[in-house]
């Protein structure tokens, strides 16, 4: 599924009444980033079988909470991811390069951009 499309079906599921809120999205991913912690807690320290599909869960409900705030600032989560990808090249420019020359040389210059500042 495309991100932005995600982002969109969201919506669908919106409580607010004047649109998604950085608030609401902001206490959101903070506690389902909790639940996300507290399973990874309770497989490691409690014994407890956790499964693949209850982390993909609770990942999946962080990723609701980050398309609601993206969408309270009036913005994609494609931005988001880009300028996310922007920021982490920036940061690790050897690794983004050596990444970029495992590519055939057309890719290598389509994705070359997000070096670029
Ligand atoms: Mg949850």
């Amino acid at each position: 599924m495309d991100l932005n499309e995600y982002q969109i079906l969201t919506q669908a599921t919106l409580l607010e009444k004047n649109g998604p809120s950085l608030l609401n999205a902001g206490l959101g991913l903070s506690g389902e980033s909790g639940e996300v912690a507290d399973l990874i807690k309770k497989h490691l320290f409690h014994n407890k079988w956790v499964t693949k599909e209850e982390l993909l869960l609770e990942i999946g409900d962080v990723l609701y909470y980050v398309a609601l705030a993206a969408s309270s600032l009036n913005t994609t989560l494609a931005d988001v991811a880009e300028m996310n990808i922007r920021k982490l090249w920036k940061r690790y420019p050897e690794k983004a390069q050596a990444y970029l020359d495992t590519l055939s040389e057309t890719d290598a210059v389509n994705k070359s951009v997000y070096l670029e500042q």
